[in-house]
């Protein structure tokens, strides 16, 4: 049996047109847009990629973009400072640190100092804590779009057996808490579950399968149970083409649904953030 492709555009597509009905109606009730700034501290090459498709997908939904851009030798106390500015500005609904930073700035730090109500990304400890009491409306960009995958196939996750391989802070780790959330049985895998050797055992009994590691096909395709769903974050530079964590050829024939990589989860994280902030933008004029 052939995959089912997840593609991410298509899940996009339909989140983009009611972010944008989302946008029209709080604009016509409250005669102002949610307005989102990116703050970036020097140049850098990729960060510049994703600020130009930021920016296009603002202003097709109908959000004010605005990026702020300091010199690469701004020090960790200018960057507070602008960032606590940003904090008390009432005309600002949502801050986003683009990173990579210079390598002395700490972006940890810059990240809990931005208002957890003006958190477009969903990573002040606040937001995230709201995962784990399962009260939240935003969340980190990644893990979002995986459920919105997941919820594109209809299928429900209750009592599944949903295997998140990556425990990262951004990514496997919230994602477990929307899992569990959804009363899927969730199970964590990280280095130590590598290390050990018993990674295939515990990705043979997933239905739904999460990868986001950064290891190339470190995830067989023999090891993906008949049927199950594969999200696959991974993304990694293999020669001149982008692969994904999970042999693609071999689980496509087992998988009953699967993601592309490039062309899965990457397509839906920008309009996530651009709901993050009218998620804000809605809280703020309560
Ligand atoms: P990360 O912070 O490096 O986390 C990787 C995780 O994988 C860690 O939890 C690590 O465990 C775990 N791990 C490492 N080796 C392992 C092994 N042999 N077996 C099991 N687990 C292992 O990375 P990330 O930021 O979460 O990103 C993961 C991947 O997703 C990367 O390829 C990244 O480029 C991609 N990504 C894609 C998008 C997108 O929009 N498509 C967005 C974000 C990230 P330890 O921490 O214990 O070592």
């Amino acid at each position: 049996m052939a995959a089912v492709l997840l593609e991410g555009k298509v899940v996009a597509e339909g989140l983009k047109a009611k972010v944008k009905a989302e946008v029209e109606a709080l604009k016509a009730k409250y005669n102002k847009a949610p307005k989102l700034i990116a703050l970036q501290i020097g140049e850098n090459a990729s960060s510049a990629v994703y600020v130009k498709a930021q920016k296009k997908v603002a202003e097709l939904l109908g959000i004010e973009y605005e990026l702020k851009t300091v010199p690469g030798s701004t020090s960790q106390a200018e960057a507070e400072v602008i960032i606590k500015n940003l904090n008390k500005n009432p005309g600002v609904t949502a801050v986003i640190l683009q990173l990579p930073v210079p390598k002395d700035i700490d972006a940890k730090s810059l990240v809990n100092l931005i208002a957890p109500e003006k958190d477009a990304e969903g990573m002040h400890p606040q937001n995230l804590g709201r995962i784990l009491l399962g009260q939240y409306k935003i969340g980190p960009c990644t893990a979002m779009a995986v459920m919105e995958l997941l919820e594109s196939t209809k299928i429900s996750l209750y009592g599944k057996e949903a295997v998140v391989v990556g425990h990262s802070e951004i990514v496997g780790k919230p994602l477990a808490l929307m899992l569990l959330n959804k009363f899927a049985t969730t199970t964590v895998c990280h280095i130590g579950t590598g290390e050990r050797g018993v990674l295939p055992e515990h990705v043979k009994r997933a239905e739904i399968l999460v990868v986001a590691v950064g290891k190339a096909g470190i995830v067989k395709g023999d090891w993906i149970r008949e049927g199950a769903i594969v999200i696959d974050v991974g993304i990694n530079r293999v020669g001149d083409k982008i692969s994904g964590d999970v042999e693609f050829e071999g689980a496509s024939k087992k998988a009953a649904y699967i993601t592309p990589v490039p062309g899965g989860v990457g397509p839906i994280t920008t309009t996530i953030l651009m709901r993050n902030t009218v998620e804000l933008f809605k809280e703020q004029v309560k």
